[in-house]
């Protein structure tokens, strides 16, 4: 299938044994397509880009790009590998579907805040496994205290997402065979497996 999209969608890339790795802008995709780095692709979209003009023949350049690439070798830097992904509140609100973790409400993003379940206050961390999202009135409430200090009971557990399901989470303009693909690696205790 060959789309037109308004705007450029973002390339998954892969290492070359399959496993996720980032996404790329198609300008990259690009990069990588014309420095012949692209081992195989495993998307069912293609993207067509328009380069200059070959001297020679008079035609324009074109490169075919797929949703899905992996890309060969060690051009992949380590530097952006990393067992537990950055975070943040976008992410984190996706990962508990906007669902405030004490009252159990859904709220939009400006209503929901990053709650430390073991305060900063008092020693905790500012990690995926001692964040949940709560909506403003709950924080606020909970305040400085442990859930058991402010009587108050977490309806869902924290988890880190792994490395397939932050890439789902960080990008809202996520292809359905990207999302497709991502999802088999997705861990088991996902909530992105659990059912709505
Ligand atoms: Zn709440």
């Amino acid at each position: 299938m060959t789309t037109a999209f308004a705007s450029h969608p973002l390339i998954l890339t892969l290492d070359m044994h399959g496993a996720p790795h980032r996404w790329v802008t198609w300008q990259h995709a690009c990069f990588y397509y014309a420095k012949n780095l692209v081992a195989w692709a495993a998307g069912d979209n293609f993207f067509i880009f328009h380069g200059g003009i070959n001297r020679s023949t008079g035609e324009r350049s074109t490169i075919t790009a797929n949703s899905i690439i992996a890309i060969k070798g060690k051009t992949l830097g380590q530097k952006n590998f990393s067992a537990v992904p950055p975070l943040n509140n976008r992410e984190l609100f996706h990962r508990d579907r906007h669902i405030c973790a004490y009252c159990g409400g859904e709220f939009s993003f400006l209503r929901l805040t990053r709650d430390h379940i073991i305060p900063v206050s008092q020693g905790g961390r500012d990690s995926w496994m001692n964040v949940v999202t709560a909506c403003r009135h709950c924080n606020q409430r909970k305040s400085g205290r442990t859930p058991e200090q402010a009587g108050m009971e977490l309806l869902y557990a924290p988890y880190i997402p792994n490395k397939a399901e932050f890439l789902i989470l960080s990008n809202r303009q996520i292809l359905a065979d990207q999302m497709d693909f991502l999802a088999q690696h997705v861990s088991a205790h996902s909530r992105l497996k659990a059912p709505a």
